[in-house]
């Protein structure tokens, strides 16, 4: 690290649990995020913020106006351009050293596997189950630790798959693709603006600690917000020997 780093960092350094070791984890480690979205935005500033070295990010949507009253890494001036660039420009004001990649798409298939498989920690900030499906597959089948958030109305969720380890249940073993699941999309639901924001933000907290490897991570629960009253709930996570997704592993 140089002076700069030394001085942009020395927060976390002065922390005995994160010090220079675990920030240099920091510096070198690479993360995938999908969705630039209300999740995506607050996880995506801090990790940058924080100095995460490199950042994916993936998203196939425009900015539009409706998105500013919670996507916080978009501005006003990005309303029509393609959200991956707006997050990339405002992380670039915010710290120049973290090299960001920019993905203008809806990732599946070899494409997700593949930018799954470079990652050191994955988060989950997309808006839809075909895609949270889809992302945990391909952390089930990569060993890739996967960061899971979700928002809608007044209620949050926030969980952590750590799928290097084999006892580990993931995000499957909870929400079994073939359940009737409602697909509570954004587009017609309300959302409490701050409801993304603190939930993005403990999927960043989650994210950086796995990175840096300090403290307890959420492995193993499931985080239940409900903002109206401000009331968190842990269940703890069991994995299902029958799941679809990892029972074969
Ligand atoms: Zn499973």
């Amino acid at each position: 690290m140089n002076d700069d780093q030394l001085l942009r960092y020395s927060r976390h350094i002065l922390l005995p649990e994160i010090g220079v070791e675990g920030q240099q984890r920091l510096l070198d480690a690479h993360a995938l995020i999908i969705g630039a979205g209300g999740l995506g935005s607050p996880a995506a500033l801090y990790l940058a913020s924080a100095g995460v070295g490199r950042l994916t990010v993936c998203d196939g949507d425009n900015v539009d106006l409706t998105n500013l009253q919670r996507q916080i890494v978009h501005r006003v001036e990005s309303i029509g351009a393609r959200k991956v660039d707006s997050a990339r420009a405002t992380l670039a004001t915010i710290n120049p050293e973290v090299e960001v990649a920019a993905i203008a798409e809806r990732v599946d298939g070899e494409r997700l596997a593949a930018l799954v498989a470079a990652a050191d920690v994955v988060l989950d900030c997309s808006d839809n189950f075909a895609t949270r499906h889809a992302i945990n597959r391909a952390c089930v089948r990569q060993r890739k630790p996967l960061v899971s958030g979700a928002g809608v109305r007044f209620d949050g969720q926030v969980a952590v798959f750590d799928l290097r380890d084999p006892a580990s249940a993931c995000y499957e073993c909870l929400f079994s693709e073939t359940a009737e699941t409602e697909d509570t999309r954004c587009a017609v639901m309300g959302v409490f603006a701050p409801l993304t924001g603190i939930i993005g933000t403990v999927q960043a907290a989650e994210a950086l600690k796995l990175l840096a490897q300090v403290g307890t991570s959420l492995n193993g629960r499931l985080l239940l917000l409900d903002a109206l009253n401000m009331e968190w709930r842990a269940m703890k996570l069991q994995r299902d020997p029958q799941c679809a997704a990892c029972a074969a592993r």
